[in-house]
């Protein structure tokens, strides 16, 4: 009884412009699951046609040109942010669909006259990729592992989650890109090695190390910008043609949507073909109209050193982050035995060359950058299901710092960033004012020392403190990440032994 069958947990990689998913075999094999006979990589697009359709993947990304307003892509960087975030500005400006707060401090985007929540539209994309595993397998697919970026935080790992529960898709599990990589790649090959990856994705970057001993798969820690990926690479083509074209012609192209998308979509284009190729032409034909009605042509050599030199700040702070995790797990460049490449955007020469030059090695080949994270996702899926005789234990990591606000507004760290998960640890807390009978606490994730400048998880209420004089109360705290990097709160009356009620709301910060 080795294949798939109903209640088989799938391994889906949603990511920010592809998604891909796989499904593992009770014999160890893994395969990807094709759409139509074919590609396995799903564009993580939705859009709305004229007529009111919604169209998901490729159908979406055929139409994205002519219908840029009402197509919705990268929303994976806008997933468990609040809106006063900066990033939701800078994704603003680069996208040609409107971004707006949300209605539960979230952020919200418009297609088609209508305001979808960004999980919203993570949903439709975790549908459609459910839809064609069913329609493959055979079976109504029903739960899944979903791979996350590692620098997620837990509101963005939790909206993932939700964003399965609308579409009655059981996310069982939440982990990392990376550790997912690192499955891909060391499981049943019996090694004992430390292998760093750098996952350079369309929209995120991330980099663990992972200690891997036989079916054990420690991650040591790890780092990441999850406002660094291939579309900023776009961008800075983009922004190099838009200067240009200004100054030759004093028209400014950023402001007409249609010549937007059809300069965006040559520069992943051009920028692909320069993986290849040292040379490749940037040309559109007429791209717009001068102000008496003559058409413009947009017309720009581009070369692999130009775009070398546009990017080298990009993969300069992918280099710099490289740096910063090794200090965390106390590594040297020469403890590394494997460089992992995963995402897209490594395979562009230079990234390659300069790791190499990092490292003193090249990196290693033994993962499919596209397809490793799907892979490792669906072979965890397998490990976890009831039937299964595939052991293995995941050892991750939380990404930046947990703790608690304290009075005037600094950082009371519970966890620091790279401490192991699954984790508890409770801490002691009392009243503060007589009489009291809730203890209000506001949690935050992030590495900053003032907690305005880390991001809110929710500010915990809890109930049923007994009332008596400030500082009488002995209560404690408990803070509970697990092992997808998702925490739970709860609190004690110490001297009642009772449970206290919490409630959670998260509001701005
Ligand atoms: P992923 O999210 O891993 O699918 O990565 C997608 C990103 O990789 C996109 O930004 C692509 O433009 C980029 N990409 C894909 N193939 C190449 C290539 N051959 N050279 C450079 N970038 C690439």
């Amino acid at each position: 009884m080795n294949s798939p069958g109903p209640g088989t947990i799938i391994g889906i990689d949603l990511g920010t412009t592809n998604s891909c998913a796989a499904v593992a075999f009770g014999d160890g094999q893994v395969k990807l699951i094709p759409y139509k006979g074919g590609d396995s990589i799903i564009p993580s697009i939705f859009a709305i046609d004229d007529k009111g359709n919604e169209l998901i993947g490729h159908e979406a990304k055929r139409q994205w040109q002519l219908n840029p307003r009402n197509t919705l892509y990268a929303t994976k960087r806008l997933i468990g942010r609040a809106p006063k975030d900066d990033v939701v500005e800078s994704v603003q400006r680069s996208v040609q669909y409107q971004v707006h707060a949300g209605t539960e401090n979230d952020v919200a985007v418009d297609c088609h006259g209508r305001a979808f929540h960004v999980h919203e539209v993570s949903a439709k994309i975790l549908h459609k990729i459910r839809d064609v595993a069913s329609d493959h397998l055979g079976f109504k697919v029903s739960r899944a592992v979903v791979t996350v970026p590692a620098y997620f935080t837990d509101r963005q790992r939790q909206a993932v989650k939700e964003a399965g529960r609308l579409v009655d898709l059981d996310v069982v599990r939440i982990i990392n890109e990376p550790t997912a990589a690192a499955l891909a790649y060391g499981l049943g090959k019996q090694l004992t090695e430390r292998v760093l990856v750098y996952d350079l994705g369309g929209g995120t970057f991330d980099v663990s190390i992972i200690e891997i001993r036989d079916r054990v798969f420690e991650v040591k820690a790890t780092g990441g910008d999850i406002f660094l990926g291939g579309i900023d690479f776009d961008n800075a083509m983009i922004r190099h043609v838009l200067d240009g074209f200004q100054a030759k012609h004093g028209i400014d192209l950023s402001t007409d949507p249609v010549a937007m998308q059809r300069i965006k979509d040559l520069a992943e284009r051009t920028k692909i073909d320069l993986s290849a190729r040292t040379e490749a032409p940037f040309s559109i034909p007429f791209i717009t109209m001068t102000s008496q009605g003559q058409p413009l042509n947009l017309d720009v050599k581009f070369d692999r050193k130009l775009l070398e030199k546009l990017t080298h700040p990009l993969v300069d702070r992918t280099l710099k982050i490289v740096g910063s995790v090794m200090v965390d797990a106390g590594v040297t460049a020469a403890d590394i035995d494997e460089v992992m490449l995963v995402g897209g955007q490594t395979r562009m020469p230079i990234v390659q060359e300069r790791l190499t030059r990092f490292f003193g090695k090249p990196p290693s080949k033994g993962v499919h950058p596209d397809e490793a994270v799907a892979i490792g996702a669906a072979l965890y899926g397998w490990s976890l299901q009831e039937n299964s005789d595939l052991k293995l234990q995941l050892l991750d990591v939380i990404p930046m710092a947990i703790g608690l606000e304290q009075a005037g507004g600094t950082m009371h760290v519970v966890f620091p960033r790279n401490a192991a998960i699954p984790n508890a640890k409770a801490i002691a807390a009392t009243s503060s004012e007589d009489g009291q009978t809730e203890l209000v606490v506001r949690i935050f994730q992030g590495d900053q020392a003032e907690t305005s400048g880390n991001e809110l998880l929710g500010e915990f209420t809890f109930s049923g403190v007994s009332p008596g004089q400030a500082g009488e109360a002995r209560l404690e705290i408990v803070f509970d990440v697990s092992i997808e990097g998702i925490l739970t709160m709860s609190a004690r009356d110490l001297d009642s032994g009772r449970q206290m009620r919490t409630t959670v709301r998260v509001t701005s910060s």
